[in-house]
Order: structure tokens, then C-alpha cells, then sequence
């Protein structure tokens, strides 16, 4: 008598979610799917590129939930590196000025 002990894997699905992601950079746009699963969940804490327009940098934004284990979200940008340059108001500071005696 055999005792053929089933396993429920019933479970065909893939672990993971799939976010309908809205690329931000302006002029492109685009919408695609990303499945993030736990091999790759590392995407929502770093950064992608578009796959369209190609720009890297692309942080993604949960926006809302579409349905099951489908999210929508949007793939920002942060501005370029604007580097302001303050110019400092100091006030002249320099070392007083030592007497240089002649030797
Ligand atoms: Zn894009």
C-alpha cells in the first residue's frame, strides 16, 4: 500500500507584483510593466532607467494600487545636479596683517 504523501503545490503563480509604471521624464511618457519580484526588490529602494527614452536615474514612486499584485507608479527623476553656486558674503577675514619688519 503506498502512502503518496500530495504536496498542495498548487501554487503556479509567481511570486512578486507587477507595477504600471509611467516614465516622468518630460516628452517620453511611457508605460510599462515591471514586475518586481524578491529577486529583484532591490528596484523600489534604487534606481532604473526607462526603457523607452533611456534616462537613468529613475526612482519608482508607488502611486496606487491597480488591482491583485498590480500596483501603478511613476518613474521620477530627480533634477540634474543644480548646483547653485552661493557666493559666499564673507566678510574679509584676512590674518592681520604682521608687520613684516626689515631685517
Ligand atoms: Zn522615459
Amino acid at each position: 500500500m503506498m502512502n503518496t504523501a500530495v504536496k498542495p503545490e498548487t501554487r503556479t503563480e509567481e511570486p512578486g507584483v507587477v507595477y504600471r509604471t509611467v516614465c516622468q521624464n518630460p516628452g517620453c511618457g511611457f508605460s510599462f510593466d515591471l514586475k518586481i519580484t524578491p529577486k529583484n526588490a532591490g528596484l523600489l529602494g534604487g534606481t532604473i532607467a526607462c526603457p523607452r527614452c533611456r534616462r537613468h536615474g529613475g526612482m519608482l514612486k508607488p502611486t496606487g494600487r491597480l488591482g491583485d499584485k498590480r500596483y501603478s507608479a511613476k518613474l521620477v527623476f530627480k533634477a540634474a545636479n543644480i548646483a547653485y553656486i552661493a557666493r559666499s558674503e564673507e566678510e574679509g577675514d584676512l590674518f592681520s596683517e604682521m608687520g613684516l619688519s626689515d631685517y
